[in-house]
């Protein structure tokens, strides 16, 4: 059973195989869209999806592309094209870590994560926008020329020792996607982020899986709860439908409170 919000419509999601990029994948779906699920290495995953998405009424082929790769990036469009006419809706998601204390962090390990997680959004942004504009307005289907929705994270405005080169990855995200957002707003393509906080997937796994984990964690999140990829998959609904209008150049925090500094809740 859709809702139709999306009916219509194509969304790429990449890295949709696993985790929030499955949970949104499948909430786009739900709203009707047809849907193109990207995986890179795991093809069971992205079929898996794919699967579901078609077993709820909505269109949906897993394609494989290495986001990294430019040209993956333009044969995944090219056959999203070829399969569904046009592509509408962007979501940015497919990511990495590769943890290291900072001073043996390897050239490798910053090439890879700043290679997938900012280089990757701007590949697919890229040829997300080429596609809107060679396909030109469809006011019936939606007010947008497209949209593009980044997943970055709270670590677009919170630092994080050990990780540098993630942080500074979705730091990149959040001036990729503001600059972006202005320069095609006056085309009326609408370019927002959502910052996930700590959601339960493969990602962070260390960081739920024992209770003690869990109980660490719960000090960093005032509502006391993990977030699910479902949390995520609600907001992309909202920023890929007309329900966002008038919203460009946002960055979107799911996060359960995380940006609100819980340490001063009772200190400072
Ligand atoms: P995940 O590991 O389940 O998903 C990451 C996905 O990206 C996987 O499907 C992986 O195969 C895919 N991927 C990695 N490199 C790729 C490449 N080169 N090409 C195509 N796909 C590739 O983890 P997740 O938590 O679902 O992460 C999804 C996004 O959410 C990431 O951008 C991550 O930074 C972001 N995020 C996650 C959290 C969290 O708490 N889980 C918080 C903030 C932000």
């Amino acid at each position: 059973m859709t809702d139709e919000k999306l009916t219509g419509q194509t969304a790429v999601v990449t890295g949709a195989n696993s985790g929030i990029g499955r949970g949104i994948a499948l909430a786009l779906g739900a709203a009707g869209a047809n849907v193109v699920v990207n995986y890179r290495s795991d093809p069971e995953g992205g079929h898996a999806v794919a699967r579901l998405i078609t077993e709820g009424g909505s269109r949906a082929a897993a394609l494989q592309a290495d986001v990294s790769v430019e040209a993956d990036v333009e044969a995944m469009f090219a056959r999203a094209v070829e399969l569904f006419g046009t592509v509408d809706i962007l979501i940015n998601n497919a990511g990495m870590q590769k943890d290291a204390r900072f001073e043996e962090m390897t050239l490798a390990q910053w090439n890879s994560v700043i290679g997938v997680n900012l280089t990757g959004q701007f590949l697919c942004a890229r040829a997300a926008v080429r596609e809107f504009k060679r396909r030109g307005p469809r006011p019936a289907v939606s007010s947008a020329l497209g949209k593009i929705i980044h997943i970055s994270s709270v670590h677009e405005v919170i630092p994080w020792a050990g990780h540098v080169n993630y942080a500074a990855s979705k730091g990149g995200v959040m001036q990729l996607m503001k600059s972006l957002a202005q320069e095609v707003a006056p085309l009326r393509i609408r370019v927002n982020s959502i910052c996930p906080g700590a959601i339960r997937t493969p990602i962070n796994r260390d960081g739920w899986e024992t209770p003690e984990a869990l109980a660490a964690l719960m000090k960093l999140i005032p509502m006391k709860r993990i977030g699910e990829p479902e949390d995520i998959g609600k907001a992309a609904v909202f920023l890929a439908s007309d329900d966002s209008d008038y919203v460009t150049g946002t960055s979107l925090f799911v996060d359960g409170g995380m940006t609100l500094y819980p340490g001063f809740e009772s200190g400072g």
